[in-house]
Formats: structure tokens, sequence, C-alpha cells
């Protein structure tokens, strides 16, 4: 949570903080006999309907559950729009104790929810739900996507979105290094769980020198004896010398206190919200002359993947061929950022606010 984020809402309101964000409509769902407590946010619906994941955290106040559905519902936007698919931005957040209030009843009542927007947000996997999350509330709304495979879902998205960051990671090289082989570069990745494995799967493959950073010594250790990476602490993975830090964990990683450490070329990873501050940091990383990869970009493959599934007919072959346009919007971003002579978190937001008024316009009988 960004205490800064958190102030500004205090200091606008709600309805303030919503206009300057820039979004249309947050519902709150409160259930007493299933003490479910969520919020749903819909940040924009010009593109087509708002699809997004449901969190579920132990948010220290509701305060901090707002500004966190508000925050993820804007980046979904972006997403749906740098990939060309016609879907809007939204999010929710269930505000609770994911081990131990999760039960049949309470699932199906947040999806009684979704239901009742009619379609205009759809809901999927984000931190601490599961595909059997998705079943309780497919139960009661056909919004619902990232269902198992055992139910005609598309299964885990993770392998998709790391293909994609790997895709991403490559351009970038091409436009740093001229050419976009990853053999012989020092990649470390910070994170390695569903997405992060995969990557450094991809990245060993291609013959990079790979360093992993995680908590779990479990996953580190796993991954270890796979692929024969080598492990950083986490103190010390700001000033490890490196060619490229991918950032596969938390948000905010790239910050006051990181950016000024980094040596590295290229950051491109899986993470949501890297930028503790899109702006700021998104400048001073362009400062010191590291290519950003815009995170709502590249990590975009799970999003392909889910709105695959929803559209019908899931086919593993073509959602792949659509994550790999990542590759060149990336590219063209990066030229774009260059060119303009702005960071490329900026380009990477114009492009998906030039797409959504220029459809919008076409879609908005006068
Ligand atoms: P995950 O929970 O499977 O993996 C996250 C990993 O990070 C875990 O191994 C965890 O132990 C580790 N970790 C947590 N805190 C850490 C810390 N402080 N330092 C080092 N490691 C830490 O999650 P995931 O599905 O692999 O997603 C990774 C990131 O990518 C998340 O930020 C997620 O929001 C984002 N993302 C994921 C997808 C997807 O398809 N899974 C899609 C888009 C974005």
């Amino acid at each position: 949570m960004q205490v800064k984020e958190l102030e500004k809402v205090e200091a606008a309101g709600i309805f303030g903080t919503l206009t300057q964000m820039g979004h249309e409509q947050v519902v709150f769902c409160n259930d007493e006999a299933t003490g479910l407590k969520a919020i749903i946010g819909i940040h924009n619906t010009v593109l087509g309907p708002a699809l997004g994941g449901t969190r579920m955290w132990n948010y220290a106040s509701e305060q901090e559950a707002v500004t966190d559905v508000l925050r993820l519902s804007r980046g979904m936007t972006f997403k749906a729009a740098i990939s060309g698919l016609n879907l809007g931005g939204g999010k929710a957040v269930i505000i609770g104790d994911a081990k131990t209030q999760k039960t049949e009843a309470f699932m199906r009542r947040f999806g009684k929810f979704v239901n009742s927007l009619g379609g205009k947000y759809i809901t999927a996997e984000d931190v601490n739900m599961k595909t059997a999350d998705m079943e309780y509330i497919g139960m009661e709304t056909k919004h619902v996507t990232g269902l198992p495979e055992s139910m005609g879902g598309s299964g885990d998205p993770s392998p998709v979105t790391a293909y994609g960051v790997y895709l991403g990671m490559k351009s970038t090289a091409k436009k740093v290094y001229g050419n976009d082989s990853l053999s012989g570069k020092k990649v470390t990745v910070q994170g390695v769980g569903q997405v992060g494995m995969y990557l450094v799967e991809h990245l060993v493959k291609e013959g990079a020198k790979v360093t992993i950073n995680d908590i779990s010594e479990e996953k580190v250790k796993a991954l270890v004896e796979k692929f024969g990476v080598a492990v950083v602490g986490a103190e010390e993975l700001y000033d490890l010398d490196m060619d490229i830090y991918a950032p596969c964990a938390l948000g905010a990683t790239l910050n006051d206190n990181t950016i000024p450490r980094l040596k590295c070329a290229i950051v491109a990873g899986a993470a949501n919200n890297q930028l503790k501050e899109e702006l700021k940091h998104g400048y001073m990383l362009k400062d010191k002359s590291i290519t950003y990869a815009p995170d709502f970009l590249i990590n975009a493959g799970g999003l392909i993947n889910v709105y695959n599934e929803y559209l019908g007919n899931y086919n593993r072959k073509r959602t792949l061929e659509q994550a790999e346009k990542i590759y060149t919007t990336n590219l063209s971003i990066l030229n774009l950022a260059e060119n303009e002579k702005i960071s490329s978190q900026e380009a990477a937001i114009k492009l998906c606010e030039k797409r959504i008024e220029e459809v919008g316009r076409v879609r908005i009988p006068r």
C-alpha cells in the first residue's frame, strides 16, 4: 500500500478520487450472513466489460481496501487497452482472511453480487483466490473466467504470462543492445512463484546467466536443483552486477531506495505496479538510462489467456499468438518514449488513452 495514495483518497474524498482516477462505478457488497465484505471497482468500460481478478486480503483498514481496488482496476484498463483487447478495466477486493473465511456460501454470495452487475464486470482469480473459488462463483454467474481445465476453462494463466514477460524482455534487449538474444545476459529474477519459475525456464533455455531471489527457501532450492541457477539474498539484490532485473514478486520495488542502487540496463518483469510512483519513478529510471518495459503491457499474457477463455472455444495456440504481440507493442512503446523524450510508462499510458478515446468515439453514437 502506498501511503501517499492513501492520503490522496482521504484528502479528495471518495467521489473526488473517482474523478481524479477516472472511475465509472464502485460497488460495495455486504452480506451479514456470510461475513462477506467486498468492493468491486469498475474503472472504464469504453472498450468492453471490465475484466479483472478478485483479491482477498486482510486489509489494515477499509480505506486501504478502497485504495487498492481503485489502483488495481485502473491498471486493468491500461492492460486491456494496450493489449488490443475489447475489454475495460475492473477488479474486486474482498476484505478478510482467506484461510479462515472462505466457504462455499461466502464465494457464492460474492458470485451473486458479480451477477447483479449483468456482465459489466467479469471476475477471475487474483491473490488468495483459487480455481475452486471460481467454480463456486461460477455457480451464481456466468461472468467469471479462469476456470479449471476440468470445467472447460483455460487453467493456470501463469505460463502465458511468463511467455509474454520473456518476449517483452527480449524486445527490450533488442532496443537496448540491437539484438534480442538473452544468451550470456545476467538476469536477476525476484520471486520464483508461478510466473517467475516459468520465466526462469525460458531464460535458462536461451543461455542467460540467471540469479534468483525468493523468500521461500523451498522454491529457491527446487529451482537451483532443476536449473543450476545462482541465488542472491534480498539485501544484496539491488546492488548486484546484472544486465536485467525482473521483478516477479511484489509491486513497488522500483522506488527512491532501490533505483539509485540499480546497475542494470533493463527492468522487465511480471509484478504489477512495479513503479512505486508511476511518473516519478518512471523518470528516475529514464534518467539513469535504465530501459523499463511497462509492467501492464508485458505481464498481460494472463489477461489475454482468461479473455480467450471468456470468448469461448479456448485455443491455446491462438492465445499464445496474441501474447506474442507483446514483443512488437513493447518495441513501439520504447521507440515512442525515445522519440518523445518521455518515460516508457508514460508512453504506454498515452497509447492506451489514444485507443480508448478513438474506439470510444467510434462506438458512442452522437
Ligand atoms: P506467486 O504468488 O505464485 O509468486 C510470487 C513469488 O514471490 C512467491 O514465490 C513468493 O514466495 C515470492 N515473494 C513474495 N514476497 C517476496 C519478497 N519480498 N521477496 C522475494 N520474493 C517474494 O505469484 P505469481 O502468480 O507468480 O505472480 C507474480 C507477480 O506477477 C505478482 O506481482 C502478480 O500480481 C503478477 N502477475 C501474475 C500473473 C499471473 O498470471 N500469475 C499475471 C499478471 C501479473
